[in-house]
């Protein structure tokens, strides 16, 4: 497949690239599967009553971070900077290789948009949530919207 070639291609670049501190930084804060913000979200959903999800489900398209099976809810936590926070787009700019880094952002925002219309069209609901939207501060706001979902089931 081609585009598998091509991500292995840029599997090899990674490799390569000098990464500069700025950059380290800011992915060490991208949340892996099951870490930081997602782990926040689940929490926050655990404490306020919202159950009876599944987590990083491969079956479903995009294998969303949180589903909610029966309410066809996929709930998505995005780290702001692989996947191009527009809030964030400033702060986390790279400052080296940064043609590079702006086309691999790309074309995570453009899979993550194909993602949520294929889900749409399968009739599933999309919730996606930018970890910046996660702070203590915030984090209740985004229950409440998961919560808001539910209760139109
Ligand atoms: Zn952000």
């Amino acid at each position: 497949m081609r585009a598998q070639g091509k991500r292995y291609g840029i599997k090899r670049l990674v490799e390569t690239i000098q990464v500069s501190e700025n950059i380290s930084r800011s992915m060490r804060n991208t949340p892996q599967k099951g870490t930081g913000p997602e782990l926040k979200l689940r929490s926050a959903l655990w404490k306020a009553g919202l159950r009876g999800y599944r987590v990083n489900v491969r079956n479903v398209v995009g294998k969303p971070d949180i589903f909610f099976r029966r309410a066809r809810l996929a709930v998505f936590v995005h780290g702001c900077f692989w996947h191009g926070c527009p809030h964030c787009k400033r702060n986390l700019k790279p400052k080296t290789n940064s043609h590079y880094w702006e086309t691999k952002i790309d074309q995570t925002r453009v899979r993550d948009a194909a993602v949520r219309s294929e889900l749409e069209a399968l009739n599933y609901r999309v919730l996606v949530f930018w970890e910046c939207e996660l702070t203590a501060a915030r984090i209740d706001d985004a229950v409440a919207l998961i919560g808001n979902e539910l209760d139109r089931v």
